[in-house]
């Protein structure tokens, strides 16, 4: 509890605008784990259903990320990704509750549709939306950067959120989710394992967060949803060293966490879909009525049927996403009816 009340003092110096409603909710997946014949408790954190338009992790991060905007006195927010991001859609969902214009860059080079998903919900929440037809990666960040220049030539006040702030300022928001599961289970509940898609700030905030918290036994395994696009590794040790110094706590001083990453089920890339992980979306749906996404969830969950037969209590962290289903109508409806 005294690591605890230190986290959350900490946590409390940097803005935050209120966006989550938490906490989410944890629920036993039992009908699963016997369908699966797992021979370990699994449960399940909800953060698909954490505030902003169809949930996910993102809500977390913009916490931390439009509390930062507010404090410097933005009236826009540039963002981006590709046409499909939730990210996209979490954060146009956040400037609306908060009065902010939402701009975003959104790649159209992966084929995915325009018609459906997160990107349909975007522009129904007014998003301001400029195409960009190549990959990600440094070139979008840069039409990113021209974006916001061109608006503060125009008198506007732009937040950009882009790599490394967007990590580590929403990163404290999964320091602070570790902080709200402490909470929210008894010792004797606590899970002895956490499975969850990987990337960036969910995971390096849930592994420094369980470690700063005095759960050093917890096994935190991220599970990729892309091979060499990004590189993962170095990015979550880079960034747990830069949360540490912005929280003013001694990297050096606590052993660092070990850091445990899965690639095996990625299948051909990211937001391809696998046949474990189709199967993993639907039954979850069929036994447990949990909808998945077809891009990070589902792949972090078809991992959870080869862990080790240990007996170690373990949940499963949903990180969102859902609305990619409808994107992905055909390719699941062939997995249904094959
Ligand atoms: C963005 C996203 C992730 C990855 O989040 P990071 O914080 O970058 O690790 C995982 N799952 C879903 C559903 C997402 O939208």
């Amino acid at each position: 509890m005294h690591l605890g009340n230190e986290l959350e003092k900490k946590l409390s110096e940097f803005p935050q605008a209120n966006l989550c409603n938490g906490p989410s909710p944890v629920q036993d997946l039992t009908n699963l784990s016997a369908k699966w014949k797992l021979d370990f408790e699994l449960s399940i954190k909800r953060d698909d259903l954490l505030g902003l338009a169809f949930g996910g992790n993102k809500s977390r991060q913009l916490e931390f990320l439009l509390g930062d905007a507010i404090a410097l006195g933005a009236d826009c927010i540039v963002h981006g990704g590709a046409v499909q991001s939730n990210y996209g859609r979490q954060v146009a969902a956040a400037c609306a509750q908060l009065d902010l214009d939402c701009y975003l860059v959104l790649s159209d080079y992966y084929n995915q549709k325009l018609d459906t998903g997160s990107h349909l919900i975007s522009q129904i929440l007014g998003a301001k939306i400029f195409y960009f037809h190549e990959q990600l990666g440094d070139s979008h960040e840069i039409e990113k950067r021209r974006l916001s220049q061109s608006l503060e030539k125009l008198g506007r006040k732009p937040y950009l959120i882009t790599y490394p702030k967007s990590e580590i300022l929403g990163s404290l928001g999964y320091l602070k989710a570790t902080l709200e599961l402490s909470r929210q289970l008894p010792a004797d509940r606590f899970p002895q394992r956490i499975v969850m898609p990987a990337v960036g700030a969910t995971y390096i905030g849930a592994l420094l967060g369980l470690k700063l918290l005095g759960y050093t036994d917890v096994e935190v395994i991220g599970v990729a949803p892309l091979l060499d696009e990004y590189p993962i590794e170095t990015t979550v040790l880079d960034s747990m060293k830069a949360i540490c110094k912005l929280l003013e706590i001694d990297f050096q001083s606590i052993d660092a966490p070990k850091i445990n990453l899965d690639f095996s089920f990625v299948g051909e890339g990211y937001s391809k879909t696998t046949k474990e992980s189709l199967g993993a979306l639907v039954d979850f749906a069929k036994y447990e009525g949990v909808m998945l996404d077809p891009v990070y969830t589902s792949k972090a969950a078809a991992s959870l049927k080869s862990l080790p037969s240990d007996g170690k209590r373990t949940l499963f962290w949903h990180t969102g996403g859902s609305p990619a289903i409808f994107a992905y109508a055909n390719e699941i409806l062939e997995h249904i009816n094959p």
